[in-house]
């Protein structure tokens, strides 16, 4: 991309391309600022897939957290193996954390669980389970994430997510009439006084899908834009159709859900009856007595 080449923000401003990293950049910094997602001691674990989203936030958090030595970043990449997909994503990251001097942490389903994802879906469903490969991957890369940070002593664990994932989400939670899971959304994500859970924070919060794809793209960082093969979310998808055919002809639509969601947050965590407890079997946190993760491990043993 050439230098003087114009950039038309969703409001409609036009942009070069120095004005436009500045832009996105001090938006940031601002979602960092104002929701106080880093303390000055916090040691921070950026959760990376290899992407767009996450190379940006571990890009800026390096770049920001510079700036104060006591603020300690690093990286970690869980490897669902999905293939070629899994191996490139891997190895742009793997290259990505050398060249800009960030310590990296790897783990994989397979050593984790012995299987790659496919796999483990596969064998689920030998049992019935017809469980979708992405709420699958979820369910354990979540776990493996909490886990691995409480290892690494980790004070926040950083997410990648964008104002257009977390649009989806509330709208897709009120569609289904989850309620329930509103409170655990926002710029901080889950239950904070949950013991042993490890807050997550989303710098990327105000910053749209198309704008941080822009950012990477204009950075040249080296990512893969292709979204995954396994990828099984076809409601999430009705539900992005939908806000982009609104953007299109409403202005700012997202953003509006967003901020008229972030009025209601207080009140939605103060009323929040959400038992948080702790899995009898790994220890770690779970909405039941026995987390999901464990569940599938118990129907993996028995295959
Ligand atoms: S798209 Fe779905 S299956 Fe693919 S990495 Fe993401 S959560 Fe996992």
């Amino acid at each position: 991309m050439k230098d003087n080449s114009i950039y038309t923000l969703q409001a409609g401003e036009k942009l070069n391309k120095a004005k436009f990293l500045e832009y996105f950049e001090k938006k940031v910094r601002k979602t960092i600022r104002t929701n106080n997602l880093i303390g000055k001691k916090d040691k921070i674990l950026v959760a990376c897939s290899g992407g767009k989203d996450s190379t940006t936030v571990l890009y800026l958090l390096n770049k920001i957290t510079k700036e104060n030595k006591q603020i300690n970043v690093e990286a970690i990449h869980i490897d669902p193996s999905i293939g070629t997909y899994s191996e490139i994503n891997k190895k742009n990251l793997i290259r990505f954390c050398k060249e800009q001097k960030i310590k990296l942490h790897l783990s994989s389903f397979r050593e984790e669980f012995s299987y790659s994802l496919c796999y483990i879906k596969s064998l689920l469903q030998k049992k019935g389970i017809k469980w979708k490969s992405c709420t699958i991957c979820g369910i354990l890369r979540r776990y493996i994430l909490n886990k691995k940070a409480k290892q690494l002593k980790a004070t926040k664990l950083v997410t990648g997510h964008n104002l257009d994932d977390e649009a989806q989400n509330i709208i897709m939670n009120i569609f289904q009439n989850h309620v329930e899971i509103l409170p655990r959304l926002g710029p901080i994500t889950g239950l904070k006084e949950q013991k042993g859970f490890i807050p997550r924070i989303k710098p990327l919060y105000f910053c749209t899908e198309e704008e941080t794809r822009l950012y990477s793209k204009l950075n040249n960082f080296p990512v893969k834009y292709e979204k995954c093969p396994c990828r099984e979310e076809a409601y999430r998808k009705e539900i992005a159709d939908m806000l982009n055919q609104f953007e299109k002809h409403h202005k700012a639509t997202k953003t509006g859900i967003i901020q008229s969601f972030l009025k209601i947050l207080p009140t939605l965590k103060k009323a929040d009856k959400g038992k948080a407890s702790i899995c009898k079997k790994c220890k770690e946190p779970s909405s039941g007595n026995i987390c999901n993760t464990c569940k599938i491990v118990e129907l993996l043993k028995s295959s």
